[in-house]
């Protein structure tokens, strides 16, 4: 815990704002209560806050439609939670239609005498205990904080027709993420102000500028982000596959590796071409996206696939799982041979998978084993392969 002996005496309370629709989203379910790392996009936003600090109050929005069992399951339905909150007056109220009036109610809920108020968004799960502990430090300090980061991108403004209006400079220019930090009397003075004067703001610090005084800023973190279109659900979700594949070697074929021919008496015994990494790189990459493996996708009793190199196959496989929104984070994949030596074939045999695949060769590797003159592949006749593949949605 990253508590700070300087707050034990200060009231903090925590807002999170989970009253949105997810309209952008086009889910069945609301975005905040969707499953994530063993609980839910809602609890995965309040743990952070209830490990950093010693809140007085939690204050949740729910939407106005809806009673407050589903926040309370989306909440509570995470196991870490329950360690943490039995200290902590925890409170639902019904938001409101904008997030304005959600925050505004939001205060007028807060029972103690708070001294900071923190306002969160939901849709923010991988929000830092260091970020929350900073802007509730610079609250106290200063009287207002939110993080923000320096953004990657140009940033312009644009009129209603699209034309650039203001060419912003790249030094002054910052995203502002939650949670906002605002000394609980000034903020709850600022939304009494605002709920009167019916002009839609885009965040509190608007408001706490507007009605109190300057915003000051902490440092924010680009893995803050704020899940807002299905992509951002679908960035976190990384798959890992295996791939195997023994063939007998015999005289007179060709020893074909990851699609390079290796100098050799004896090559593999096969209908294809025999190769057994592409096989097993194949395997691992069907696998890792769930959608089959190498024989049901090409059963060789299908004429279509009878004499198809295993580059195609590779080729084929891949681009199935591309159509599922996969990126090939790494390859990694063990030979066990006995002769020839493979290291002097390495770099080829990389080179050959990443043009297969068109990715950069520093996503693959391949290592050798020979069989220590153990076993079928000891005595040579045999080659075994195994691989392993990292898959995100990209
Ligand atoms: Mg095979």
């Amino acid at each position: 815990m990253l508590s700070m002996m300087m707050m034990t005496s200060q009231k903090i309370v925590a807002i999170i704002l989970a009253s949105g629709e997810s309209s952008r989203l086009n889910l069945s379910t609301k975005k905040q209560y969707l499953k994530m790392l063993g609980g839910t996009v809602l609890s995965c936003a309040v743990k952070p806050f209830l490990k950093a600090l010693s809140l007085s109050e939690l204050i949740i929005t729910i939407p106005q439609n809806e009673n407050d069992s589903f926040a309370k399951n989306a909440l509570f339905c995470d196991n870490e939670i329950s360690q943490y909150i039995s200290a902590v007056n925890v409170s639902f109220v019904k938001g409101g239609s904008t997030r304005k009036e959600s925050v505004y109610l939001a205060l007028n809920a807060i029972k103690s005498n708070a001294d900071i108020v923190l306002i969160h968004d939901a849709a923010r799960p991988f929000v830092s205990e260091k970020i929350i502990v900073e802007v509730a430090k610079k609250t106290l300090e200063k009287g207002s904080a939110a993080p923000c980061i320096v953004p990657s991108d140009t940033q312009k403004l644009v009129a209603k027709d699209g034309t650039i209006t203001t060419h912003l400079e790249r030094e002054h220019t910052r995203i502002i993420q939650t949670p906002q930090g605002f000394s609980f009397k000034e903020i709850k003075s600022a939304h009494q102000k605002a709920h009167l004067d019916k002009i839609n703001y885009t965040d509190d610090t608007e408001i706490y500028a507007k009605y109190i005084g300057k915003v000051y800023t902490v440092e924010g973190s680009v893995q803050n982000k704020k899940i807002t279109y299905k992509e951002d659900l679908q960035m976190k979700e990384n798959r890992i596959g295996i791939g195997y594949d023994l063939h007998r070697l015999v005289k007179g074929r060709p020893l074909i590796i990851g699609g390079v021919t290796l100098p050799s008496e004896k090559g593999c015994e096969a209908h294809s071409d025999g190769d057994a990494l592409l096989h097993a790189i194949t395997d691992a990459l069907l696998g890792a996206s769930s959608l089959s493996d190498i024989g049901t996708l090409f059963p060789d009793t299908e004429p279509e696939w009878k004499d198809a190199s295993s580059k195609d196959l590779l080729k084929f496989a891949w681009e199935k799982v591309l159509e599922q929104g996969y990126n090939i984070v790494n390859i990694d994949c063990v030979i066990k041979l006995e002769s020839p030596k493979f290291i002097p074939y390495r770099e080829s045999v990389i080179s050959s998978i990443a043009q297969i695949l068109s990715i950069e060769e520093n996503k693959i590797f391949v290592k050798a084993k020979t069989g220590e003159k153990l076993g079928d592949v000891g005595s040579g006749n045999a080659i075994e392969v195994w691989c392993t593949c990292l898959l995100a949605k990209h």
